[in-house]
């Protein structure tokens, strides 16, 4: 999974705090498929909706995906929101369902995934090690918090039947957030 390029200029925060996040430079911001999600403020001020397993799969996002849509959603999330230099006050919600990033994913069958088993076991897994439920909104700084905390190797175990884990990036971005926080 990877950075996303060429999109538009990206609009201004919601509030600028003169934190510093972390990863890339700042990215375009594409709306998160409001069409089945639904929108009400700017972009940037939205809260993003994330099920529990998406808070590391966007730590360790690189631009790989399922699909041009996939990836191009996935990275104006990441890239253009999470990864701004503010983005750490980007507030997220916990959903039980498929969420602002499973939104364009070829696999989602409405609110539930072809490999509806699979991801489930991934959601139960990284909400226990997160301490997340659904419901509970958190920033993104705080979600960052929660993953640097996690003990070497909690990957292995969390991310038991993940397509991506063979691959080590988000094991290397879990290595570097524990290292830099
Ligand atoms: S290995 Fe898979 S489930 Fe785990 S953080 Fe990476 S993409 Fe997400």
């Amino acid at each position: 999974m990877g950075n996303g390029d060429g999109l538009c200029a990206p609009p201004p925060p919601c509030r600028g705090n003169g934190r510093q996040g972390r990863g890339s430079a700042p990215r375009a911001p594409q709306r998160a498929h409001p069409e089945i999600f639904g929108s009400r403020r700017s972009p940037m001020c939205e809260r993003l909706k994330f099920r529990p397993h998406h808070f590391l799969c966007s730590l360790g996002f690189e631009g790989k995906g399922y699909s041009e849509g996939f990836t191009a959603n996935m990275s104006a999330i990441v890239g253009g929101r999470l990864r701004r230099p503010d983005g750490e006050d980007v507030k997220i919600e916990v959903v039980a369902a498929a969420d602002d990033i499973c939104a364009p994913c070829p696999s989602r069958r409405g609110a539930l995934c072809v490999a509806q088993d699979r991801i489930a076991r991934l959601d139960a897994a990284h909400a226990r090690a997160l301490e997340v439920a659904p419901g509970d909104v958190l920033r993104w700084g705080e979600a960052l918090d929660r993953m640097a905390a996690l003990p070497a190797g909690a990957l292995n175990e969390i991310c038991s039947g993940c397509q991506w884990l063979a691959g080590g990036m988000c094991a290397k971005a879990l290595d570097r957030l524990k290292a830099d926080r």
